[in-house]
């Protein structure tokens, strides 16, 4: 007999279409049925029965720290720590702008040239808009410690770079950031619920993270946002809004920050997303995030293994599993064709420019099985040059 398989139960708990082999939780997380009960009862009942009265009878008023606190769990934070709200970018401005101003007199956002655009984007357009002479500095992912001067007021790197999965040692580089005098950045986009996070062990100052990758919540769902508590008292983002007011419901003109982590709030919560995606976190409970990572690895081990030594692909992933995330990246000059062709028959990954073909690997619904099948696939696709067709060359809007 086989042991049971601990991540049955979980699979079970989302909606995957049948015939799809699906490798691209990473991008957007599929559905989970208590996504869907829970959306469906706050549309009818709460927003449809309460109307306004919600926001206190149904508790949409403390939905960003109900949610954040469950994703405090998967990322080592300290209780009360983390918010859910906004996008990512908007966090990332948030909690970058608020690391700066704690380094005045330091003039430099240190990256690296892995990152994802819109964290680089953020940083150049808030460095602009401070008009204090700020600099953003990207460097080579390897390169980052040396970068690391006294002119660093902020290091901003997201953990597993989201083309090669490649990830970077989160404690090492966060002692190192602040024996030089600056506070770390870290964007979780591709590590909440991917892999175990320890941010209050490895001594992070702010994280931000994605709500539609691995947490499943949803196209579009609200991001996180996290703050060491020992800076709460001092940070200060530089966008403000009623939500993260002292006291929101006395009106005042004057901007007063709430104590704690409410101060990183702006706007109005979007409670239809912020639901969606709190149900979409029940999934988490009871799973221990080192068997998460160890079927991580078996499963992205298991895909590499078998279609390593092709001639055709070249990994662009470290081949050590302790150096990757969850996702794990193959080189083609075809590869956005080789992609439709393999959407085609039903394994959806994606292509990320110039020539990467992604594939992630969600072990709360991913199985061994479907990653060995994916690799015939991907096998017979390139055997038969089944790419090769004026159809999976069309490039849509979205890769
Ligand atoms: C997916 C991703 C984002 C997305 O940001 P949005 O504001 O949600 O569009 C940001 N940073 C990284 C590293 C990502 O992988």
């Amino acid at each position: 007999m086989t042991a049971p398989d601990p991540f049955a139960r979980t699979r079970a708990l989302f909606e995957l279409p049948e015939g799809v082999i699906y490798l691209d939780g990473n991008s957007l997380g599929p559905l989970p049925r208590a996504a869907r009960e829970r959306l469906a009862h706050v549309v009818a009942q709460e927003w449809g029965g309460l109307l306004i009265r919600g926001w206190n009878e149904a508790g949409w008023i403390d939905l960003p720290a109900r949610v954040g606190a469950r994703i405090a769990r998967l990322i080592g934070a300290e209780p009360g720590a983390v918010r859910a709200a906004d996008s990512t970018s908007v966090n990332l401005f948030k909690a970058l702008s608020a690391a700066l101003a704690l380094r005045p007199g330091r003039r430099t956002i240190l990256s690296d040239s892995g990152n994802f655009p819109t964290d680089l984007y953020v940083a150049q357009r808030l460095a602009e808009a401070l008009g204090q002479g700020h600099v953003l500095r990207v460097v080579a992912p390897e390169t980052v410690e040396d970068a690391l001067d006294s002119d660093v007021a902020a290091l901003m790197l997201t953990e597993v770079d989201y083309r090669t999965g490649r990830r970077h040692d989160m404690a090492a580089l966060t002692a190192r950031a602040q024996a030089a005098g600056a506070l770390t950045v870290w964007d979780l986009a591709h590590s909440a619920g991917a892999l175990p996070v320890d941010l209050a062990g490895a001594g992070a100052d702010f994280a931000v993270g994605c709500g539609y990758k691995y947490l499943n919540g949803g196209p579009g769902a609200p991001a996180f946002l996290y703050a060491a508590p020992r800076l709460q008292a001092e940070a200060a983002p530089a966008l403000a809004g009623w939500m993260g007011h002292a006291a929101p419901f006395d009106f005042v003109p004057d901007y007063v920050p709430a104590t704690g982590m409410d101060r990183m709030l702006a706007g109005t919560p979007p409670i239809l997303s912020l639901s969606a995606l709190d149900a979409a976190l029940e999934v988490w409970e009871g799973v221990d995030l080192a068997a998460l990572r160890a079927r991580s690895i078996a499963l992205s081990e298991g895909f590499v293994a078998a279609l390593e030594g092709r001639e055709d692909l070249v990994l662009a992933s470290p081949r050590d599993p302790e150096r990757r995330g969850s996702q794990v990246s193959f080189r083609h000059p075809e590869g956005y064709a080789v992609m439709q062709a393999l959407i085609a028959r039903g394994v959806i990954g994606d292509f990320r420019a110039p020539d990467l073909i992604r594939f992630g690997f969600a072990p709360l619904y991913n199985t061994p099985q479907e990653v060995a099948r994916a690799a015939a696939i991907l096998a017979e696709v390139l055997d038969a040059a089944a790419w090769d067709r004026p159809e999976f060359r069309r490039r849509a809007k979205v890769t």
